[in-house]
């Protein structure tokens, strides 16, 4: 049996009140001025709010630096079937996409704040690739530049890879003050990050990355403890021996130095703030750069 007519026009009236409701919801998520939890949270305390009848994979779309190739695999990681709206989730499924949110997208923020976010992880992990990555697509970060006592590689550029100088001048500007960190490195040469065009850009407004390793990442974290500090894990401890094997430039002696070294570096990773699994380079990136985006628990302790 047909609903009379007069019911059909205001169903029909409700339903697009509700989508048009729903695209506002998703806007505000996407421009910041809505953080995805409480959208969760509003949809869970009421099932007849508008926040219920949202589709999960709309939510995440909305949130900025997530695309569909992404939800798709959150999805399937949090175990919740594409066509499910908020008021349809399981106890389970309710908290890990909590957490999820809660890690991801969970405050309304200032986009316009600079951050300082460093890269460390184990040797032979990937960082180079992936920061290189974030310097091809993401012209909005900077990717720092470093002063290395070591040798270029053929194809590496001064300037561009590195800036390439000798111990002299090394030794000037430590005592010229002008490296935010320096370390040496597989106890062979000295790297440092000049301190200058990092300043500038913060002070600018532009976000900077610096991919460096976990000695530079603690005196970073102690110089300036607002920079976020990432760890980049392999998938699995015999993916990093086959990734630093396969990359065939060093010799077995060095290759059993650098596993011993990236033991040790691997149990630095609980002194970072956020851990990014690299497993494929572009999603690896994407993470990284959608976590310079997100405000820390202390800056909003500081906004209190
Ligand atoms: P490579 O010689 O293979 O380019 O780099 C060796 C290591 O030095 C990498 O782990 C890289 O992250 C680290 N590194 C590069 N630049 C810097 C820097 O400015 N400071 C510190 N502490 N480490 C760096």
């Amino acid at each position: 049996m047909n609903p009379p007519e007069v019911d059909r026009v205001a169903a029909s009236r409700a339903a697009v009140a509700a989508r048009r409701a729903r695209a506002a919801v998703k806007r505000a998520v996407s421009e910041r001025r809505l953080s995805a939890v409480s959208v969760l949270d509003t949809a869970l305390s009421s099932s007849e709010s508008i926040e219920a009848s949202l589709r999960v994979r709309d939510l995440l779309m909305s949130i900025p630096g997530l695309g569909p190739v992404r939800v798709d695999r959150i999805m399937e990681r949090l175990e919740i079937a594409p066509s499910k709206r908020l008021s349809g989730l399981g106890v389970h499924q309710q908290q890990r996409l909590r957490e999820f949110l809660a890690k991801r997208a969970p405050v309304v923020e200032r986009p316009e704040q600079s951050r300082l976010v460093v890269l460390a992880g184990p040797t032979a992990v990937g960082k180079g690739t992936v920061s290189g990555y974030i310097r091809e697509n993401y012209p909005e970060v900077l990717l720092s530049v470093s002063a290395t006592t070591r040798a270029p590689r053929p194809g590496e550029i001064d300037g561009v890879s590195y800036y390439f100088i000798d111990d002299a001048e090394f030794d000037r500007m430590v005592e010229a003050g002008e490296f935010l960190e320096w370390a040496v490195v597989h106890n062979k040469s000295r790297y440092g990050t000049p301190r200058g065009p990092i300043e500038e850009a913060l002070a600018a407004g532009t976000s900077v990355l610096l991919e460096i390793d976990i000695q530079g990442a603690r005196q970073v974290k102690g110089t300036m403890p607002e920079a976020t500090l990432v760890f980049l894990l392999p998938p699995t401890w015999d993916e990093l021996v086959r990734r630093l094997i396969g990359r065939g430039t060093e010799t077995l002696e060095e290759q059993e130095r650098r596993l011993t070294t990236a033991r040790v570096e691997l149990a630095a990773q609980d002194e970072f703030d956020h851990r990014v699994v690299n497993r494929d380079v572009e999603a690896a990136a994407a993470e990284v750069v959608e976590l310079m985006q997100i405000q820390k628990a202390t800056d909003l302790r500081s906004k209190e």
